[in-house]
């Protein structure tokens, strides 16, 4: 899943690249039963007030906040779109096939078509390349757009410029929702997120504040609540304990002050070097121009289960545990279960 350092580096790009852009059009195919009288585009009638509400206006700014993608509309409007599990933000020029017989009209999926979808998806991901789309790129073949993970788009605003914002989302959990820009603190996605780590405020003092909220919880599971701090999942919060040597089992309450120091020092520095190689592709994750970020090369834990552990002369062997449900990656030579 996206989290801090993607999502920063989707909305600092799009950031540069939206405002002042003109939204003629969206699109999307997202339809389920589920969200059946929900504020949310995958339920029809409010999907119909999402393009009511959208067409016309202009992009003012693209932010973050947690782990939204958050673009500021002309006339009061703001999106807010939460990527989840599988879900990218890609820009370009792209054309529709309405002859592909994954083509299903939006709003109007019946059960039949919907099983054929599924089977289509299933195919597709088995094949890992593009099969008949809806949308495709019109980009030359070498464009990083045409990478197999951005093929599976399910929402799109199209601007008067020609170009396209589009959401690629293989699992289809992403979130995407209007609402006032003024009442941004009130909307439920927002109001139970935690502080933000990057920010000045976010200091040494707080951050043991917010851990100790959960005194007994997992330190691992800890750090990826949203509403303790915003923005940490599985990849940074794996990276932050093995550079600060503290075990992802540790109880917070157990902590020692000269550790938990070097865990804040280790969340800003892990969280700031995957901005700087604009995040991890280890999954789906590509950034709007559809190429991966660099993050996953720079792994010391996550996913490193049975390679030996980077730190110099450690030699402990990295090993994986289920914490929360979770998996977590650690070495259990030099990380200290507190
Ligand atoms: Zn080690």
């Amino acid at each position: 899943m996206p989290e801090l350092p993607e999502v920063t580096t989707t909305a600092s790009i799009l950031n540069r690249l939206l405002p002042g852009l003109k939204i003629s059009s969206v699109w999307t195919d997202y339809n389920s039963p589920f969200h059946k009288g929900k504020d949310n585009i995958k339920n029809p009638p409010y999907f119909e007030k999402f393009k009511r509400n959208v067409t016309g206006k202009k992009i003012i700014s693209v932010s973050r906040r947690g782990k939204n993608v958050l673009i500021e509309l002309s006339e009061g409007i703001s999106l807010l779109i939460h990527m989840k599990m599988t879900g990218h933000l890609l820009y370009g020029t792209y054309k529709t096939n309405p002859n592909s017989p994954n083509y299903l009209i939006p709003n109007k999926i019946t059960n039949s078509q919907k099983l054929k979808d599924q089977k289509i998806q299933k195919l597709k991901i088995k094949n890992s390349h593009w099969v008949n789309e809806i949308w495709t790129p019109n980009e030359p073949s070498m464009s990083p757009l045409w990478d197999p993970f951005n093929r599976f788009i399910h929402f799109v605003i199209c601007f008067e410029n020609g170009k396209c914002l589009v959401l690629s989302d293989v699992r289809k959990f992403a979130k995407v929702i209007y609402f006032n820009t003024k009442e941004i603190d009130d909307i439920p996605d927002i109001k139970k997120l935690g502080p933000e780590p990057l920010e000045k405020s976010f200091t040494f003092k707080k951050l043991k504040e917010r851990i100790l909220k959960r005194p007994e919880r997992p330190i691992k599971q800890t750090l990826m609540m949203p509403e303790i701090i915003a923005g940490i999942g599985n990849i940074y919060s794996d990276e932050m304990l093995w550079a600060s040597g503290i075990h992802p089992l540790s109880k917070p309450k157990n902590i020692p002050d000269k550790d938990f120091k070097k865990l804040y020092k280790e969340m800003v520095s892990v969280l700031k070097k995957g901005i700087d190689f604009k995040g991890d592709s280890t999954s789906d994750y590509r950034t709007p121009s559809g190429e991966r970020g660099q993050f996953q090369h720079q792994h010391k834990a996550y996913r490193n289960t049975g390679k030996p552990c980077a730190k110099p002369k450690c030699k402990g062997v990295i090993s994986r545990i289920k914490v929360g449900g979770r998996s977590a990656h650690f070495c259990p030579r030099h990380q200290i279960k507190f």
